[in-house]
């Protein structure tokens, strides 16, 4: 029970709570964090953005269409 709380830290391999923001060892920042997390974490916040940037490049291609056929 208590093992889903608990993780490795990636630097010293000491047991940390997941809730850590350090390793009371090494003190590494977010010790349980893996590589994998990073990634997922970097994909989520990368497609808001470039949807944002599609809607807006829609916008000014739509908005340039506008003011040409006027
Ligand atoms: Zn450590």
């Amino acid at each position: 029970m208590n093992e889903d709380l608990l993780g490795q830290c990636r630097t010293c391999g000491r047991q940390v709570s997941r809730k850590t923001l350090e390793c009371p060892q090494c003190g590494e920042p977010r010790p349980t964090m893996t590589e994998e997390g990073n990634e997922k974490k970097k994909r989520y916040e990368y497609r808001p953005i470039f949807n944002i940037i599609i809607t807006i490049g829609l916008l000014v291609i739509g908005f340039l269409g506008l003011i040409c056929s006027v």
